[in-house]
């Protein structure tokens, strides 16, 4: 016992104190895209462009704009361009409410809106999501499922997944949804009482990821079900999840710093 006592003394406390203090991320952390148009040439080749796997980079009127969406973070884009015009920041607030925001053009963009007070006043204190994983690699749903470890004790917020969506608030969905999700998904939205949330966290749950196109694939989970809530990544990092949630929830209001 006392020994017990002692390591816990000895590792003192190992959860990150986000959002009261900025959090460490690792070095090989890419976070939002900076986009230097000065030095874009409409002439290039969009070489950019050509590299991306998943289509995120549009190129209008010699205007570069990046789909947090549809992005994976490979840093192909930044690698391929000879300009330098594309790099990574360690910008990890990257969640947003509608599609819409998550194209990026350089400009520092918003942040996600908290919900409605009528919503936030009915959830109080707690929200339980369910978790459906709609044909995805695990990625996502590993990321997902740290946020309940010691490190970022999702349960402080009073967030918690449950095994029932009869029990829950909301979904949070990961995978592109393949054919043969697409009912299990229907059926367990219609199954969480009204009002509800759905959260769709990473490339393949926002547009497909890399699975965008495919034959077997819905290209995203608000092709079936309306999204409240985009997280952007491929993975996310869980602090990119906590940080939308959170927001969501209006427990955030403070802007990037
Ligand atoms: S980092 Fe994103 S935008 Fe750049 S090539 Fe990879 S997927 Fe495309």
């Amino acid at each position: 016992m006392f020994s017990i006592l002692a390591e816990r003394v000895r590792q003192k406390n190992r959860t990150v104190a986000y959002p009261a203090g900025e959090p460490v991320l690792p070095d090989r952390f890419r976070g939002l895209p900076r986009i230097d148009a000065t030095k874009c040439r409409a002439a290039c080749t969009t070489s950019c462009a050509a590299v991306c796997p998943t289509g995120a980079i549009q190129v209008n009127k010699g205007r570069l704009a990046i789909d947090l969406g549809r992005c994976i973070f490979c840093g192909a884009c930044a690698d391929a361009c000879e300009d330098g015009v594309i790099s990574f920041s360690r910008e990890f607030r990257l969640a947003a409410r509608t599609r819409k925001e998550l194209i990026h053009t350089g400009r520092e963009g918003t942040l996600v809106r908290a919900l409605d007070l009528k919503m936030r006043r009915l959830l109080g204190r707690s929200l339980k999501l369910r978790q459906v994983s709609a044909g995805g690699c695990n990625a996502c749903e590993a990321d997902t499922n740290v946020l309940a470890t010691v490190v970022f004790d999702l349960g402080r917020f009073g967030i918690q997944f449950v095994a029932s969506p009869r029990h829950a608030d909301g979904l949070l969905i990961t995978g592109p949804v393949t054919r043969n999700m697409r009912l299990a998904l229907e059926k367990t939205y219609a199954a969480v009482p009204e009002p509800k949330i759905v959260i769709a966290a990473g490339a393949c749950a926002i547009a497909g990821g890399p699975y965008i196109g495919h034959p077997e694939a819905c290209d995203g989970a608000d092709s079936v079900v309306p999204v409240d809530l985009y997280i952007p990544g491929c993975p996310p990092h869980p602090l990119t999840i906590l940080d939308g949630m959170l927001r969501l929830l209006g427990r955030i209001e403070a802007k990037r710093v």
